[in-house]
């Protein structure tokens, strides 16, 4: 595998910036720079923002037909190619071939998904108060989307937006993750190839902060996605506020995991290991504070610390790691600190804790227990392989504990009864909760958090009506 530089996709055409400038991309498994990306500047960005106002005159025009059958030839143009595309991901971003080979299978379905809702995009005919009156709801595209997305998932992240926003009708610019830049360029790839008109779906990269100050008050633009952390999301936000443009913001989460005197530890243990230690904790729905009730905590933490300890910690490209490195040299400190604190103030480390090697981003998975809720990682979100596991009485306690803190992304439960796993829905504040299982982040259902986890659905029946405006129309005929 040749790991390709990227260039910027402007108007249907792959292209370097009108003033030379490019930004290294490095190989976290090994510090080692493996390529390039383009560097837009504001008359690049003019240009897309022509481009795509452009596209969007052609787009919100195009039938709703064509529109679904040529996301459907992008979705098995891309499919072809996840054998191909996966060593790229995993030699950017750092995670294991077989999780970056899920993740391309799994945007290949998100474009199949969104290629259907599309054709679903249903108004109502409302009944009228008078003989003669015909009331209905329009659905329209919104306009012009800007797109922000990270490193974490570089394929996924990009693929929700652009797919929701494609089968709404709209055309979007997309602002890639400079660390993860070649296979967000292949998505596009993958459209463009399947015969999307040139303007409809446009690609940049750069300094995060000058794309997003240029494009978010930009009046042809009509609509911001952003995915990242829950600070960006809130400045991102205000922005898009002060210029009244819709905004969806999937931010950070601290997923809380509460696991009950009742559970099948041989279920939970697995899943959530799995789960914490997938991407190197890298995900926002990531299982972060588990909280088990004192009668299994014993066995519970036994348990977890093997399988942290069990995990396989290498290069993504050796088929035998299920744990690659940290995707950035900056998530090492940031652990470590975290970690430290958490000592500090009277946790106790299980297992890991700390940087392996000094090539390389690699980190232990570590397990930390009994972290005081005043400790640092009890409040902000690690974004890497730990996992804080701390003990609790009564259910009451354990809700209380869910829901302290100001995040509502995803949450887990474990338990036996199902009187309280209708509790545990009802009651634990989170956009997401999965029971017994693990159960999320499918195309179909509902992807998004509530409170400081941000604003909006990127998955789901509800997720394309953000990229929709609903129109009211009423004739007297
Ligand atoms: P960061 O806060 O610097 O950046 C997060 C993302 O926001 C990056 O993709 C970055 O390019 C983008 N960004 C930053 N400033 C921006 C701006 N002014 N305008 C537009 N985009 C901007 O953090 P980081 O070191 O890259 O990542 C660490 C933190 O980010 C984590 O702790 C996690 O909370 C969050 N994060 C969340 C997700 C997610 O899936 N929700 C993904 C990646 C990172």
């Amino acid at each position: 595998m040749t790991y390709p530089d990227t260039e910027l996709f402007i108007d249907g055409s792959w292209c370097a910036p009108a003033r030379p400038a490019w930004i290294d991309v490095t190989d976290p498994a090994t510090g080692q720079p493996i390529g390039r990306v383009a560097h837009a500047r504001p008359a690049d960005l003019d240009r897309a923002v022509a481009a795509a106002a452009k596209g969007f005159d052609i787009w919100s025009r195009t039938g709703v037909f064509d529109r679904y059958k040529m996301m459907r030839r992008a979705a098995d143009i891309l499919r072809s190619r996840v054998g191909a595309l996966a060593p790229v991901m995993t030699a950017e971003q750092g995670k294991p071939l077989a999780e970056a080979r899920a993740e391309l299978a799994a945007a290949a379905d998100i474009i199949d998904w969104f290629a259907e809702e599309a054709r679903r995009s249903y108004g109502q005919v409302i009944p009228a108060r008078s003989p003669g009156i015909t009331q209905m709801t329009v659905k329209q595209p919104v306009g012009v989307v800007a797109a922000f997305t990270p490193w974490n998932f570089p394929v996924n992240q990009v693929v929700r937006k652009l797919s929701a926003a494609l089968a709404a009708g709209c055309s979007i610019i997309v602002k890639g993750p400079e660390e993860t830049p070649a296979t967000p360029a292949a998505l596009i790839a993958a459209f463009d190839e399947a015969g999307l008109p040139a303007g409809i779906a446009n690609l940049v990269y750069g300094d995060p902060a000058e794309i997003s100050a240029y494009l978010i008050p930009h009046p042809v633009v009509k609509k911001i996605s952003f995915t990242g952390s829950t600070p960006v999301g809130k400045m991102l936000a205000g922005l898009a506020g002060q210029h009244m443009k819709k905004a969806t913001m999937e931010l950070g989460g601290h997923a809380p995991v509460l696991v009950f005197d009742d559970a099948d530890l041989g279920r939970a243990i697995p899943v959530m290991a799995g789960h914490k230690f997938r991407n190197a904790g890298q995900v926002c729905v990531s299982p972060t504070r588990f909280l088990v009730q004192e009668g299994v905590y014993d066995r519970f933490l036994d348990g977890f610390a093997r399988a942290a300890a069990a995990v396989k910690v290498g290069p993504g490209s050796d088929p035998d790691s299920t744990m690659g490195p940290l995707a950035n040299d900056r998530r090492i400190p940031a652990l470590e600190a975290l970690i430290e604190d958490a000592l500090e103030s009277g946790g106790r480390l299980v297992t890991g804790g700390k940087r392996i090697g000094n090539a390389g981003n690699f980190f232990e998975p570590t397990v930390l227990a009994g972290v005081p809720g005043t400790a640092r990682i009890m409040n902000e979100e690690p974004f890497g392989p730990v996992a804080v596991i701390n003990r609790f009485e009564t259910e009451d306690a354990a809700i209380a504990e869910a829901n302290r803190l100001p995040f509502g992304l995803a949450a887990y439960g474990w338990t036996g009864s199902a009187e309280r796993a209708h509790r545990l829905g009802h009651e634990v504040q989170s956009g997401m909760m999965t029971i017994n299982h693990l159960g999320i982040g499918l195309p179909e259902v509902p992807f998004g958090g509530i409170n400081d986890s941000g604003i909006g659905t990127e998955g789901g029946s509800e997720a394309i009506d953000a990229y929709l405006n609903t129109r009211f129309v009423t004739m007297a005929v």
